[in-house]
C-alpha cells in the first residue's frame, strides 16, 4: 500500500545522500518534496504540516549539518517522526475488569466489522481467552445471519440475537449468557450505517453506557483514505473509543488514513487487516511500519 509513498522517499533519500555534506538548503528542498510525497499519498494536511516542521527543526540544528553521514541522519529523523507520528509502539486490547469482558466493535456498513470481530475471535482463542460473539445489527438481519455462520465454522459460541429486540436488551442479555458459556470475552458487533448519523450515535452511546466496554474499537476502511479520518474523528467525538482497527490494508489505498489517525483523533489504531481471511488481523506496530515505508 505504500509502495508509491517507499518510492517518492527512495529517490529523495538518494539525492540527499548524493550531496556528502548538507546545506539547509539541501534540506529544505528534500523537505519539499518529502511534503509533496506525503500529500500524494493522502496524510491529512494539518498533519503533513507539523511532520514537515518537526523534522526540519531537527534536521536544521546541529543534528545534520555538522554530521559526517547526514544523508543517513535525514533518513534517522524522517524514520523516527513516522514512528511517533503513528504512536510510537503497538497498543494492545484493553481487556480488563470482571468476566465477561465486553468489547465493542463499531464503524460504517461495509468496513469490515462483521468479518473483523471473527478475525478478533480467532485471535483472542489464539489467545487462551474465550470469546463469545454477540450480532447486534438488528436492522441488517443479514449481518446477524453473517456471524452466526463465522461462529458455527470457527466453533466460536454466537449469542442468538433476535432482529426484533432492542440493542441494548441483547447485549445485556449476551452478558448473562456469555457467563453462562464459560466465556470471558464479548465481542459485539454493533450496527452500522452509510453515513454518520445521529440516531446511530445515539444507539453506540446507550449499549456503551448500560454494558460498559473494557474496548470501543473503531473498525475503518483504509481504502477510503480522509474519510477513514474523518469517520475516526467523528466516532472518538461522540464515544470516545479506545482505538482503531484498520482493515483492508492488502488493497491499493495510499496510505494516508494509517499515517493520519493517530495524530488527528489522539487514538491509537491498534490492528490491520491484511485480507479476507479469518487469520488476516496483524498487531499494528508503527516501528516496523515506519522501516517498511523507508525500505
Ligand atoms: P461490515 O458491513 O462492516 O460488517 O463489513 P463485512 O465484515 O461484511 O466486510 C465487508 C467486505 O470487506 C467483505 O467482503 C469482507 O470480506 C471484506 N473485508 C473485511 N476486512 C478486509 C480486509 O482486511 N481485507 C480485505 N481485502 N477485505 C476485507
Amino acid at each position: 500500500m505504500f509502495d508509491n509513498l517507499s518510492n517518492r522517499l527512495d529517490s529523495v533519500f538518494k539525492k540527499l545522500k548524493g550531496h556528502g555534506k548538507l546545506t539547509e538548503k539541501n534540506i529544505e528542498d528534500g523537505l519539499k518534496e518529502v511534503r509533496m510525497a506525503l500529500l500524494e499519498a493522502d496524510v491529512h494536511y494539518k498533519v503533513v504540516k507539523k511532520f514537515i516542521g518537526d523534522i526540519k527543526e531537527r534536521s536544521l540544528g546541529q543534528e545534520v549539518t555538522k554530521s559526517l553521514t547526514p544523508g543517513q541522519q535525514v533518513i534517522k529523523i524522517v524514520n523516527d517522526e513516522l514512528t511517533k507520528l503513528m504512536g510510537d509502539s503497538h497498543e494492545e486490547l484493553k481487556l480488563s475488569g470482571t468476566l465477561p469482558i465486553p468489547v465493542m466493535l463499531v464503524g460504517l456498513q461495509g468496513s469490515g466489522k462483521t468479518t473483523t470481530a471473527g478475525k478478533l475471535a480467532v485471535l483472542l482463542r489464539k489467545r487462551g481467552r474465550k470469546p463469545y460473539l454477540v450480532p447486534a445489527d438488528v436492522y441488517r438481519p443479514a449481518a446477524i445471519d453473517q456471524l452466526k455462520k463465522l461462529g458455527v465454522q470457527l466453533d466460536v459460541p454466537v449469542f442468538p440475537s433476535d432482529a426484533k429486540a432492542d440493542p441494548v436488551q441483547i447485549c445485556q442479555k449476551a452478558l448473562v449468557a456469555g457467563q453462562k458459556e464459560g466465556c470471558d470475552t464479548l465481542l459485539i458487533d454493533t450496527a452500522g450505517r452509510l453515513h454518520v448519523d445521529e440516531e446511530l450515535m445515539s444507539e453506540l452511546c446507550r449499549i456503551r453506557d448500560k454494558v460498559k466496554p473494557s474496548d470501543i474499537l473503531l473498525v475503518a476502511d483504509a481504502m477510503t483514505g480522509q474519510d477513514a479520518v474523518n469517520i475516526a474523528k467523528s466516532f472518538n467525538d461522540t464515544l470516545d473509543i479506545g482505538g482503531v482497527i484498520l482493515t483492508k490494508m492488502d488493497g491499493d489505498a495510499r496510505g494516508g488514513a494509517a499515517l493520519s489517525i493517530k495524530s488527528v483523533t489522539g487514538k491509537p489504531i491498534k490492528f490491520i487487516g491484511v485480507g479476507e481471511k479469518l487469520n488476516e488481523l496483524e498487531p499494528f506496530h508503527p516501528d516496523r511500519m515506519a522501516s517498511s515505508i523507508l525500505g
